[in-house]
């Protein structure tokens, strides 16, 4: 191949397969041992040294679908987002987060940090005050994630990376609800990606898995903990992940085109009060999201109005499945109070701004049409009962 920087498309077919030098398969074999060589090698290989040949070579595809000079998978997302946070972070050490955050997330740091003596800071908003009133002098890291689990806020990467790096802070995201396919945060000099690859890279709902991409030498500092944390993903997760990483374009570009078509339609439709999708013209974000993104992703959330029972309505949806979490191919609804969210306190959902009765879905690659016609016949559904329980 050429130093030509390849499109997306082919980074996810050709990128990082492992090559059947043996029998010249089409496709990456699966090396499944625990146990190399460790004399006259270049690499002492071991699965928890994420360096098997199916581990490597998907770390290779990672960095190149996020423009970065390395990747690494890893066991499950919380996997990759502790393991790279502990990465740079030690006792007496600060960190600023967004206030919206992925739940586990939060957890994370409401539960551990205060333990093992890392400062932490939850901004007031997304503005660059927000930042800069939480950054204090021992502030090693800001993270971000963008858009928003669960109401798609949309955060300003370049504002983000310009003011951390004035302060020689290192920055970190979540770019699961984006993907690589809409959204590259190295372009806008964020340093660490972090992804659930649970979500639009596995794509199929069947595998849990975390991957980070950054620099050479973070990398080796992420790597250095993670050795000892042991959050490495079994070679025949990594071997489907890699498969599956295949067809992203074409899964996360449909899911893009569903979403923004059913946000317009339930924005339009009276019975529904709210809709929270970054690619509305109506939402508060739409002009920064149109500037860093190159699609407005397949998730959006929303609210019925206040008559209407918003758990019986799910109910009655007989294609979208209400389940736990988000970004397969089939579509999937859930109710962030009962289950990403429900952890929380009810004061801290409402300081998020999460409602009781939102609705988070998660749009899939069926026909809209389908789609559209199963949420108004459930929606049919409930009007009907909110009506005659009312007479
Ligand atoms: C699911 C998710 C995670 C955690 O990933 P797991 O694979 O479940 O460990 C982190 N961030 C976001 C935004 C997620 O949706």
């Amino acid at each position: 191949m050429t130093d030509q920087k390849l499109g997306l498309n082919t980074i996810c077919t050709h990128v990082g397969e492992v090559k059947d030098e043996q029998f010249k398969g089409a496709v990456s074999p699966i090396y499944m041992s625990t146990s190399y060589a460790y004399e006259d090698v270049e690499v002492k290989r071991y699965p928890r040294y994420f360096n098997t040949p199916n581990q490597e070579m998907l770390g290779k595809k990672i960095a190149a679908l996020e423009g970065a000079e390395a990747g690494m998978i890893f066991g499950s997302g919380m996997a990759a987002v502790s393991t790279a946070l502990l990465a740079f972070l030690n006792a007496g050490d600060h960190i600023v987060l967004q206030k919206t955050l992925y739940g586990g997330t939060f957890n994370l740091v409401e539960e551990e940090f205060s333990k093992m003596g890392i400062e932490y800071t939850f901004t007031s908003g997304l503005e660059q005050a927000d930042f800069e009133a939480a950054i204090k002098e021992n502030t090693k890291v800001v993270y971000i994630e963008t858009p928003s689990n669960p109401l798609m806020t949309v955060t300003n990467m370049q504002m983000v990376a310009d003011l951390a790096k004035a302060k020689g802070i290192i920055t970190m995201i979540d770019n699961t609800f984006a993907s690589p396919v809409n959204q590259n945060p190295a372009e806008f000099g964020i340093d660490i990606i972090l992804h659930s690859a649970t979500k639009y890279m596995g794509g199929h709902s069947d595998i849990l898995a975390g991957a980070v991409a950054c620099s050479e030498a973070h990398m080796d500092k992420i790597w250095n903990k993670a050795k000892n944390l042991g959050g490495s993903l079994s070679d025949f997760s990594v071997w489907m992940l890699e498969r599956s990483l295949k067809t992203m374009v074409l899964r996360v570009k449909q899911q893009n085109k569903n979403a923004k078509k059913l946000a317009k339609w339930l924005e339009q439709n009276g019975h529904v009060k709210a809709v929270y999708y970054p690619g509305l013209k109506t939402h508060p974000d739409y002009e920064l999201a149109k500037k860093q993104m190159s699609g407005f992703g397949g998730m959006l959330s929303f609210e019925l109005s206040d008559e209407l029972d918003a758990s019986a309505f799910m109910k009655e949806l007989k294609l979208i499945k209400p389940s736990m979490s988000l970004a397969g191919v089939e579509s999937t609804i859930l109710s962030p109070t009962q289950t990403s969210h429900a952890l929380l306190s009810a004061e801290e959902r409402e300081n998020q701004g999460i409602a009781d009765g939102l609705l988070r879905f998660s749009v899939g690659i069926e026909e809209k049409e389908d789609l559209i016609a199963d949420l108004k016949q459930a929606l049919e559904k409930v009007v009907k009962d909110s009506l005659n329980f009312s007479i």
